[in-house]
């Protein structure tokens, strides 16, 4: 068994159901009990939009295989309505619930499907802060940092930029 880390999102009707009714979801269909971190807003990352986000973590014990737990997540996705995620040009899209792996213990993926640890997980405070509130202590396998470092990383870059924004 290892543990398994996901964020959901949502910035399109009734966020706070659309999260926990795939919380609910996942865990009547892998048969476990999920641990969740609080809601975090904030707004669209990588793309413009009015319709500010809400994102939790949630962990699980589990031993499933990823490529299935994906299939899974996807299910979820479409019994909650959600759409495409994207546009036309390939650019992100708002979207009524989002599940991603963020991580399965220490486990690497890179298939044309499936990257875990999530690509872009050091990049978002979104998924970072719930996290943290999870498994601040839970190690990245490639970079060796823990959530802890890559949340004070990030926010120190952020602030740095702020800086730099008022300086000019
Ligand atoms: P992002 O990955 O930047 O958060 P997104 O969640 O909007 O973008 P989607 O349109 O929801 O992207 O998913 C696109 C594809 O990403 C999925 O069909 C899936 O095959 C792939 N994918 C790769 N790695 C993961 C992962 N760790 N968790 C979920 N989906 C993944
Ligand atoms: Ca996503
Ligand atoms: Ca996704």
């Amino acid at each position: 068994m290892r543990t398994i880390g996901l964020n959901l999102g949502s910035n399109l009707g009734d966020r706070r159901e659309m999260l926990s009714f795939a919380v609910e979801r996942i865990g009547t269909l892998l048969g476990c009990r999920l641990r969740v971190s609080q809601i975090y807003e904030s707004e669209p990352w990588g793309y413009q939009s009015d319709n500010p986000f809400y994102n939790i973590a949630a962990e699980f014990e589990s031993d499933i295989a990823l490529e299935r737990l994906l299939d899974l997540l996807q299910q979820v996705e479409r019994e909650a309505g959600s759409l495409s995620h994207r546009t036309a040009d390939g650019s992100y899209a708002d979207r009524s619930l989002d599940i991603d792996i963020i991580y399965a213990g220490s486990e690497v993926v890179a298939t044309e499907r499936l990257t875990v640890p999530h690509p872009r997980m050091d990049r978002r405070l979104f998924v970072l802060k719930p996290l943290q509130q999870l498994s601040p202590r839970w190690r990245h396998p490639v970079s060796g940092l823990t959530v802890d470092e890559m949340v004070a990383a990030l926010e120190s870059e952020a602030d740095s930029e702020r800086k730099g924004a008022v300086d000019c």
